[in-house]
């Protein structure tokens, strides 16, 4: 970190900045310039609040060198993370992960007979949500318990790993029990309280972009979570509010690469939710593997007309399989499989 002091600043004053950072552990050079004078901070600087450091009427700004994330960054771990769920593979250079089902679990033979579906047609997790965290207090807010216990059956007939999101930290022990992948939705992705809350526990995190954060926002979440020893950590993508109106969210797939240079942490697109729109799954999807993303998450609804939640955005199971097996085409062109 590089802090600009003014030039009349008094040397007693840059003192006390200096000596303030070394009791932290931190390496000061100072430099005096023409204009400036430059305090040359090396070290744990990620915890020095910047905001509080510009209130010094001395200092007239302050550059960051490194990333205020650490776990998280490729320079703490230069390795792809794979992460490992339930035997499912997420991350590295080879396999791509293929998760699908329901917006929301509606009842044990409904989930039960998409997991069939995506089983049959090559898809490596079950999805369904059981607490729903909806824009509306009037509309279906999940089965809960219930919804849960059936994601269970479903993963018992087909040995699927299943895939459920936690909109409170009191659910923290269902969740370990039951599910293998706990997704933490765009609504909570700034939900200190429950990323620190998950950052006690091993089980991997499905951590979803806000719907309006940055990449930085969004990769401070997940430092938050592995700040408390939980490394299991998969990105998802599902696109960000914008200007534009035509489709739900905008989708940014620049983000794959992006994401894949400052972390080593998996990254997986969710087009559904990014779209908004089930005619555009397929291409985005497709857009997706060859963008280098280490999953898909893809909502499938054996009648979407007649979904509980988001049918407008569900593939059938037909069309599910044949994303799947276009998918894996594009996955074999760049050298990986699915
Ligand atoms: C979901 O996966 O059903 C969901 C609510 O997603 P998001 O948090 O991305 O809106
Ligand atoms: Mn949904």
């Amino acid at each position: 970190m590089i802090i600009t002091c003014k030039k009349d600043a008094p040397q007693d004053e840059l003192n006390k900045i200096i000596t303030k950072f070394q009791n932290y552990g931190m390496q000061i050079n100072q430099i005096d310039g023409k204009d400036y004078n430059l305090l040359v901070v090396v070290g744990e600087t990620a915890i020095i609040d910047e905001k509080r450091l510009m209130c010094n009427p001395y200092v007239e700004s302050i550059s960051r060198i490194g990333t205020p994330y650490k776990k998280v960054s490729r320079i703490w771990h230069p390795d792809d993370s794979i992460v490992d769920v339930a035997g499912v593979k997420v991350g590295g250079k080879e396999k791509i992960a293929v998760i699908g089902g329901p917006c929301s679990v509606e009842g044990l033979e409904q989930i039960c007979d998409i997991a069939r579906e995506i089983k049959n047609a090559g898809g490596s997790m079950l999805r369904g949500g059981a607490y729903k965290p909806r824009t509306s207090p009037y509309t279906f807010q999940g089965l809960g318990k219930e919804g849960i216990m059936a994601m269970v059956e479903a993963r018992k007939r087909t040995g699927l790993p299943i895939v459920s999101e936690i909109v409170s930290a009191d659910k923290i022990d269902e969740f370990v029990e039951n599910v293998d992948l706990i997704q933490v939705g765009a609504r909570n992705m700034q939900n200190f309280e429950l990323l620190k809350a998950l950052g006690k526990i091993d089980k991997p995190i499905l951590l979803k972009r806000g719907l309006s954060s940055t990449i930085e926002e969004w990769l401070m979440s997940a430092e938050y979570i592995m700040a408390g020893g939980n490394n299991n950590v998969i990105l998802c993508e599902r696109g960000i509010r914008t200007f534009e109106t035509y489709t739900r969210n905008t989708l940014d797939l620049s983000v794959v690469q992006i994401v894949k240079k400052k972390t080593h942490l998996p990254i997986i697109i969710d087009p559904s939710h990014a779209t908004g729109n089930w005619e555009l799954v397929e291409s985005m999807s497709l857009a997706a593997v060859a963008a280098g993303a280490d999953g898909l998450m893809i909502e499938v609804h054996s009648q979407p007309e007649c979904a509980w939640s988001d049918g407008q955005q569900s593939l059938k199971p037909k069309n599910f399989k044949e994303v799947v097996e276009k998918a894996r085409a594009i996955a074999k062109v760049i050298g990986r499989d699915l």
